[in-house]
């Protein structure tokens, strides 16, 4: 009797290696033959608003291990194809935010047998096909479109391809955490809407309010993206996105690109970020008004009680499977069609266990496997839906471009914050 208990252990634990290898042989082939596009990253942080930054691309070298979460090495490990990469600058004058798209447009030129700046679907199938990882130049608000439509256009010619109507806080659209002003999109950003269609730009409803993303995919004639966003459903936040969006996002045929970002993916990650701690800090803030005035013993003292409170409440520990619970719960309710991966790596600093970095795509591939995701399913969460989403885009802007004229609307100054 023992024999046999011992017998079915050995063959269970066999049969469990045997899974555990197919699974991993069968993401393996996922990743080669599709391999990921990220939706969101936050890589040009390094050159831009690091401690010592500005700093020159020799100062974070890419071809090894970097102190983020991003580098070569990593990318290719975990089987990425293509990020779209957020252009920014040190602030938010038109120059500075030139400086973003030299860099990128530098790195590119660093790393040519590695990186290529991809501005179409065809050139990401293109630098995948030869091995290279495609940068597609996406930016995540509207500051520096504001004044005309013109700078979007001229934007555009530079490469931009994807865009993120508000960041948080008000612009062209309400921001997730501010209080709203335009009830959804301004008419400034309507027009934006539509000549993002017009021109082929993709529009990433991702950091607005529910009204603002139901403003737009309201207006829209092409599909958007949440280019790193999870389902409120799960998670009670402005910045995921409800049951009522996510079932217009399948009517729009759109993409919603889940995000391993710790507080975004269970209540109770985020209920320590924005309740829990916030109220600590409401406290702190009463105590020590102003840091400038402090002595040093009372800063000391101030970093002792806060590391205490730390140490007496431990951030909550979130899982892959936490994560892949977000795909399951769109995957039934919209179906696989509208599912990606955005990572907000290098943007972000609570990050779930097991998605530590760039080389992390595998993991929660593997546990969707295990959860009975076929391997067709799994490519279409990697690479293929987003690039369905990214002709669509081109092909609607292509029948406009021949029966529109470039929009000319001025945004009115009180439109923006
Ligand atoms: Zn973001």
């Amino acid at each position: 009797m023992k024999e046999h208990i011992f017998f079915g252990l050995l063959l269970i634990s066999l049969l469990g290696c045997k899974s555990d290898r197919s699974t991993e042989k069968m993401v393996h082939r996922v990743l080669q033959e599709a391999p990921l596009i990220d939706g969101h990253n936050d890589l040009l942080i390094h050159y831009i608003w690091c401690g010592e930054c500005p700093r020159e691309l020799d100062a974070y070298p890419l071809d090894t291990a970097t102190s983020g979460h991003i580098d070569l090495p990593r990318l290719r490990k975990g089987g990425v194809g293509a990020l779209l990469t957020n252009i920014f600058g040190r602030g938010r004058q038109m120059n500075e935010y030139l400086q973003g798209w030299d860099l990128i447009y530098r790195l590119a030129e660093k790393y040519p047998e590695d990186l290529q700046l991809t501005t179409s679907s065809k050139e990401v199938r293109q630098a995948m096909k030869e091995g290279r990882i495609g940068i597609i130049p996406s930016m995540e608000h509207t500051y520096h479109l504001v004044d005309d439509l013109g700078r979007l256009r001229t934007l555009y010619h530079l490469g931009l391809r994807s865009v993120i109507l508000a960041y948080d806080t008000n612009n062209i659209a309400d921001g997730a955490y501010d209080k709203p002003v335009h009830d959804g999109l301004s008419a400034y950003g309507k027009e934006m809407v539509l000549e993002m269609n017009r021109l082929g730009i993709i529009i990433d409803l991702s950091h607005i309010t529910e009204k603002g993303m139901l403003d737009a995919l309201e207006i829209t004639t092409a599909p958007v993206i949440f280019s790193h966003a999870n389902a409120r459903a799960l998670t009670d936040t402005q910045r995921n996105v409800s049951d009522k969006v996510l079932l217009k996002l399948k009517e729009n045929g759109g993409v919603i690109m889940l995000t391993p970002v710790n507080y975004f993916t269970t209540q109770e990650a985020y209920d320590y970020f924005f309740v829990k701690m916030d109220s600590v800090r409401k406290v702190f803030d009463e105590r020590y008004p102003d840091p400038d005035q402090m002595t040093d013993e009372e800063i000391e003292r101030a970093d002792e009680e806060w590391m205490a409170w730390e140490s007496a409440n431990p951030l909550p520990v979130v899982t892959v499977k936490d994560f892949a619970d977000h795909f399951d719960y769109v995957k039934n309710l919209i179906g696989v069609d509208h599912i990606g991966i955005g990572s907000d790596f290098d943007g972000m600093t609570y990050l779930i266990e097991g998605m530590e970095d760039a080389s992390a795509f595998p993991h929660i591939l593997s546990e969707l496997a295990n959860r009975g995701w076929t391997e067709s399913e799994l490519k279409k969460v990697t690479q293929q839906n987003f690039l369905r989403v990214f002709e669509a885009v081109e092909q609607r802007a292509e029948e406009l471009k021949r029966s529109t004229n470039p929009r000319t609307a001025k945004v009115p100054t009180q439109d923006v914050d």
